[in-house]
């Protein structure tokens, strides 16, 4: 069914409800309607997908666990020196464990068999492999959620609200 983007007062992304919720919000005047998508539920109730709510709310920072997929996830699932797409994907150290390399968002990376294989255990400049996106930690576990439904084509109202999310 479809989700519904929630808005902070400050016009920042904060959550994903289901559409019944955000009519819930909207009818008890806590959030307003930003984007719609033309279809009518009631009289003069066009269906929402981007709402927002009318009082600043604190959000708690949520961790994002490094784990295999959502490595995967954040690499858009394609091997990070030579952008192969397919099965068999890896997970490489950037700073090889054996010489010190530690399990974190900014030191590991989606990589093919073939490039990981290459690389070894050197660096990527060592390697004269070059890294296509530096790898971060991800701001926010909303960001893997929007960007799930963003890549899938729905929902293509919500990219002006997220961008650098
Ligand atoms: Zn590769």
């Amino acid at each position: 069914m479809a989700k519904v983007l929630v808005l902070n007062a400050s016009y920042e992304p904060i959550n994903i409800t289901s559409w019944r919720r955000a009519i819930v919000l909207l009818i008890k005047g806590k959030a307003e309607q930003v984007e719609h998508n033309g279809k009518v539920i009631y009289a003069e109730f066009p269906l929402p997908t981007v709402i927002r709510l009318r009082h600043y709310v604190r959000v708690p920072y949520k961790e994002i666990p490094l784990t295999r997929r959502n490595i995967l996830h954040r690499d858009s699932h394609s091997c990070q020196y030579c952008g192969y797409i397919g099965e068999d994907l890896t997970l490489d150290h950037v700073l090889p464990r054996s010489r010190g390399g530690m399990d974190t968002w900014e030191n590991i990376v989606t990589a093919c068999v073939r490039c990981n294989v290459k690389k070894g255990s050197r660096t990527p400049s060592e390697a004269h492999m070059h890294l296509r996106h530096p790898p971060r930690k991800p701001y926010s576990s909303l960001y893997f959620e929007v960007t799930k439904h963003l890549k899938s084509g729905l929902h293509d109202e919500w990219q002006k609200y997220v961008i650098g999310l």
